[in-house]
C-alpha cells in the first residue's frame, strides 16, 4: 500500500507564493517515476488568511501556481474532510506561521511524523536573535549584533535617542536592521545614517516585537545544504551573486537578478570549513531533516561568518537547496524521498 503524504503549503506569511512553487515541485516529484508507486499525495492549501482548504482546492492551486484569495469561509487549522489517514506530513511553508514551530507543534500534537525540524529547531531557526545566541554558544563566528525590542523603539522620546546612540557606537554604518522573525529579506534595511537607522527601526518594529541590528559586512554570500537527523550530511557549497546593494526581496524573486553558482569558486579549505560550520549550526538549533545554512565569506581576510539557518528553505525546481543536493549527487525526486524517510525514522527513533 502507498504511503499517504500530507503536503501542507501556502500559509499566512509573506512567502506564500514561494511556498506554492515549492509545493508544486515537491508534488510533481512525489507523483513521478518510482515515487509514484510509493506515495499518494494529499495536499492542503493554507490561504493567506489562515483558512485551510482540502484536496480539491489545493489541487487547483498547485495546477495554476497562483494563490486563491479567501472569501473568509472555511476553518483555521482544521484538517479538511478529504484529507484522511495521513502517514507523514510534508509541511513546505516558508516564514512565520509555518517555518517557526507553530505548524510543527500542531503536527506533533496529532502524533503523525512530519518532514523537517520540530518545534524547538523551527522556532530557534526563525528568530534571528535566538538563532544567533545558539550559534554563539556553539562557537560559530558571526557579525556583531544588538537585540532590540519594539518597546525600546516606540518608547518615550528620551529613551529612543540613547538606543540609537548605542547602536551607532557598537555597530557603526552601514548596519542592517531586521525584524527578528521574518524571511525573504522582508522588512530588512541597510542603513548608512542616523535618520535612516531611526526610520528602519520604526519600520522593523511594525513587523515584529523583536528586532536585530547587525554590523554590515562586505562579503560573498555562500550557502550549504544540510540533510539528515542525528548524523546530518553537508552538500557542496553554492554562491549567490547579484548586482543590487544587498540580497533583498526583489533580487530574490525577480528572475534574472541573481545567479546561483554551484559549486562556488572558493578554495577547498574554505568549502570544508563551511560544511563543518553548517553541520554545527544545524545541531546548535536542533535541526532535523533539512536546513540551508547561509554564510558570509570575506574573501579579503579568508574569514567565514555564519549568517543564518533556514529550516524550510525555498524548494522550487530552481531553488538553492535542491540544486545543491543535485550537484552533490542527490537528484530532486530522491531528495524528497529521503526527507520522508528521515521524518519516519525520527519519529520511530
Ligand atoms: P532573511 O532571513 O530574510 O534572508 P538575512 O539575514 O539572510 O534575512 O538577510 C538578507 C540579506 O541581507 C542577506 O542575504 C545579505 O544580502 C544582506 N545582509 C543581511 N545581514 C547582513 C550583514 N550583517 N552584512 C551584510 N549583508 C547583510
Ligand atoms: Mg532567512
Ligand atoms: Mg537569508
Amino acid at each position: 500500500t502507498k504511503l499517504r503524504v500530507g503536503l501542507l503549503f501556502g500559509g499566512r506569511s509573506g512567502e506564500h507564493e514561494v511556498s506554492i512553487s515549492s509545493a508544486r515541485a515537491i508534488a510533481k516529484a512525489l507523483m513521478a517515476g518510482q515515487n509514484q508507486e510509493k506515495y499518494t499525495v494529499l495536499p492542503i492549501y493554507i490561504q493567506k488568511d489562515g483558512i485551510w482548504q482540502g484536496v480539491t482546492v489545493a489541487q487547483q492551486v498547485l495546477e495554476s501556481g497562483t494563490p486563491l484569495i479567501s472569501d473568509g469561509s472555511g476553518n483555521l487549522w482544521q484538517f479538511p474532510p478529504d484529507v484522511t489517514d495521513v502517514d507523514v506530513w510534508f509541511p513546505i511553508l516558508h516564514g512565520p506561521n509555518g517555518e517557526d514551530g507553530t505548524i510543527q507543534g500542531l503536527l506533533k500534537l496529532i502524533q503523525v511524523p512530519a518532514v523537517g525540524s520540530g518545534v524547538l529547531g523551527s522556532a530557534i531557526g526563525m528568530d534571528k536573535i535566538a538563532m544567533k545566541m545558539a550559534f554563539a554558544q556553539a562557537g560559530l563566528p558571526q557579525v556583531k549584533y544588538m537585540a532590540v525590542n519594539r518597546a525600546q523603539v516606540w518608547s518615550n522620546p528620551c529613551v529612543f535617542p540613547k538606543l540609537v546612540d548605542e547602536i551607532e557606537a557598537n555597530l557603526g554604518y552601514p548596519c542592517f536592521v531586521k525584524p527578528a522573525n521574518l524571511g525573504s529579506s522582508v522588512g530588512i534595511a541597510k542603513v548608512r545614517s542616523r535618520s535612516q537607522l531611526e526610520a528602519a527601526l520604526d519600520n522593523a518594529a511594525s513587523y515584529d516585537r523583536r528586532i536585530i541590528v547587525e554590523a554590515g559586512v562586505v562579503a560573498r554570500e555562500v550557502e550549504c545544504a544540510v540533510l539528515g537527523n542525528d548524523n546530518p550530511k553537508a552538500s557542496v557549497v553554492g554562491e549567490i551573486t547579484f548586482k543590487s546593494d544587498f540580497y533583498d526581496y526583489e533580487t530574490k524573486y525577480t528572475a534574472g537578478l541573481a545567479d546561483l553558482i554551484i559549486p562556488a569558486a572558493i578554495p577547498d579549505s574554505v568549502t570544508s570549513q563551511i560544511q563543518d560550520m553548517a553541520l554545527a549550526a544545524f545541531t546548535a538549533v536542533d535541526g532535523a531533516g533539512l536546513g540551508r545554512v547561509d554564510f558570509f565569506y570575506v574573501e579579503a581576510t579568508g574569514e567565514v561568518l555564519i549568517n543564518e539557518i533556514n529550516t524550510l528553505p525555498g524548494f522550487t525546481a530552481t531553488s538553492m537547496y535542491p540544486q545543491l543536493w543535485a550537484a552533490t549527487g542527490v537528484p530532486f525526486p530522491d531528495l524528497v524521498n529521503q526527507l520522508i524517510e528521515l521524518a519516519l525514522e525520527r519519529d520511530n527513533g
